[in-house]
């Protein structure tokens, strides 16, 4: 049987409980989730997937991720709300490729771990499954898993196996509706011009996930464990000095209380260049390769190759002295005393949870 698999938290249940139900078929796991939007995000949850499927000895067949051919597929439908209209056009779409690579293997039976979803509507799914089924000549198997305290039970199993659990359904249309009517930050969507990884956000996901996998490939003991912190992004800045656009850098943190300022550097402590209007602080790059003892050649630089958040955050604590300060922190190459500028910080300051990866011995 080819069985469709959209992420490791469903499938690691509905695999084993498939294995019970169906002795008699060899499974083998298809990844065809060309909805999952960003990149990023498809990729951790490949990556949770490949290591269920491993652990469980199931081959896995990675689809392509035709993003592009699955925007057409929903074309007109962006707006419709989860389990509408999207989702049949979405799981026709998921389902078709299915059927199509049962049929090119010559496997004569296809399923979906998105049954075992609590979110899913099984009607949806069936008449899509069943629809093409009989275009690809293959059977459709619908079990539902969920009952009879299933759901609780494949939840169980998805933390005791530390699964990643994602938060949204996949889609970018369910994504934006979902954090609007959260009043959340939409953090998925963007990334830094700098590459730099960002706590919290989906690489930073993945370079915990990708350590995980290596540590367990080594036999080593490990638990994920969720705390709550203050997050920061940084939206869009710019600075003009004497009227003049120049290449600037943000430490993070850096928080004004409006967004645009129009001042001058007023006052230097050692090699700080302040504006006392409302506290801004400025170090050349010379200052700032002295701080992160490193050879940055100009501000370009810093933002083409740019430190470890942390890093920044421990020169950021070189600064000021109160750890929850959000003064504003910029470099740029050179500045002067009584240098007029203009400032325009656009950040966000927001509760949110991070997973940390704590090694035992
Ligand atoms: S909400 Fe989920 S099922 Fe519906 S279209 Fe988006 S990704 Fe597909």
């Amino acid at each position: 049987m080819l069985v469709h698999i959209c992420c490791a938290v469903d499938s690691h249940y509905f695999l084993q409980k498939l294995r019970e139900h169906y002795p008699e078929d060899d499974l083998v796991g298809y990844f065809y989730d060309p909805n999952i939007h960003p990149y990023s995000e498809y990729y951790l949850r490949l990556l949770d997937v490949r290591r269920s499927c491993k652990k469980l000895g199931i081959s896995l067949i990675e689809g392509d991720y035709n993003y592009r051919g699955w925007l057409e597929a929903v074309k007109g439908y962006e707006d419709e709300p989860e389990k509408g209209a999207r989702c049949d056009l979405c799981f026709d779409n998921r389902l078709e490729s299915t059927a199509q690579k049962a049929q090119e293997l010559g496997i004569g039976s296809i399923t979906t771990t998105l049954l075992t979803s609590p979110k899913k509507s099984l009607e949806q799914l069936r008449s899509a499954g069943e629809a093409v089924s009989e275009r690809y000549g293959v059977r459709f198997e619908a079990p539902d898993f969920r009952v009879k305290g299933g759901t609780q039970e494949q939840f169980a199993m998805a933390k005791e196996e530390k699964l990643y659990h994602q938060d949204y359904c996949g889609c970018i249309y369910a994504l934006t509706k979902q954090r609007e009517s959260q009043d959340r930050l939409a953090d998925e969507l963007f990334s830094p011009i700098t590459k730099q990884i960002q706590p919290e956000s989906i690489e930073d996901r993945i370079r915990l996930y990708e350590t995980r996998e290596e540590l367990e490939d080594r036999g080593g003991l490990y638990e994920i464990i969720r705390e709550s912190f203050l997050n920061y992004r940084l939206l869009r800045s710019w600075v003009k000095i004497d009227k003049q656009i120049v290449p600037s850098y943000i430490l993070p943190y850096s928080q004004m209380r409006r967004k645009f300022l129009k001042s001058r550097i007023d006052k230097k402590i050692e090699n700080i260049y302040l504006s006392r209007h409302e506290n801004i602080y400025f170090l050349d790059l010379e200052a700032f390769n002295q701080l992160a003892k490193s050879k940055y050649k100009n501000v370009k630089d810093i933002l083409q190759n740019p430190l470890d958040f942390e890093d920044e955050l421990g020169i950021r604590s070189q600064i000021v002295q109160n750890p929850y300060a959000l003064t504003p922190i910029i470099i740029v190459d050179k500045i002067e005393m009584e240098s007029k500028f203009e400032l325009y910080l656009e950040a966000k300051n927001y509760q949110d949870t991070r997973e940390h990866l704590v090694k035992l011995s």
